[in-house]
């Protein structure tokens, strides 16, 4: 009888795509601490995932928008704010076009449920990436490439849970909102004084 019945029957999906974007999150994170150290190699890594990262983010961030590529052409066409999207489409398309990939299988990806790795090939200039860009990759075609966000509050990589979060946690959303408050009140005090001056006739 075979033994992996149940976890073949898990939801693999949102399984593999938190698993996927956990990884990508974590080797973005990775380095930062010791960001003065790196090699010339690893800052050419990272740089090139962020740049695939934010141009991904730009264009599937507009095509989410809408349903069919009709929906997507009338509201595009002649828009001035269209022009960010077909650079980042072209530069993105561009950099995927240049990736060199085989399938193999991989004992280990076997029994995480990927019975066929795709692999970037030596010649391709993407080679150095191999794991981060077949990563990213997966989760462009799981649709959950928006979820890799940068933190606001302290510009963390995180892999968002839910599609309204904005903060890698409950620590920097307070913390945000805590600046929030802060300025609100400061401007709420100008503006107090700012009343009052005038209605002395100190300021016109
Ligand atoms: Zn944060």
């Amino acid at each position: 009888m075979p033994m992996t019945d149940s976890r073949w029957l898990e939801s693999p999906r949102r399984y593999t795509g938190q698993k996927t974007g956990n990884a990508l999150v974590a080797w973005l994170n990775g380095g930062q601490k010791e960001m003065l150290s790196w090699s010339n190699d690893r800052q050419w890594k990272q740089r090139m995932l962020e740049e695939l990262l934010q141009d991904a983010t730009v264009v599937f961030g507009r095509l989410y928008k809408y349903s069919t590529h009709h929906d997507f052409y009338v509201a595009s066409k002649g828009k001035k704010s269209s022009v960010r999207f077909w650079d980042c489409y072209e530069r993105l398309n561009k950099m995927l076009l240049s990736f060199t990939q085989a399938p193999w299988i991989n004992l280990n990806e076997f029994y995480e449920k990927n019975p066929i790795v795709w692999s970037v090939k030596d010649d391709s200039p993407a080679a150095l990436v191999a794991p981060q860009i077949g990563w990213f990759i997966e989760l462009i075609k799981q649709g959950v490439i928006l979820r890799i966000r940068r933190c606001q509050e302290c510009s963390k990589w995180y892999f968002a849970r839910f599609n309204h979060q904005q903060f890698c946690g409950d620590l920097c959303r307070g913390k945000h909102h805590a600046h929030t408050e802060t300025f609100r009140e400061n401007r709420r005090k100008y503006m107090r004084e700012y009343y009052q001056l005038k209605k002395s006739g100190k300021v016109k």
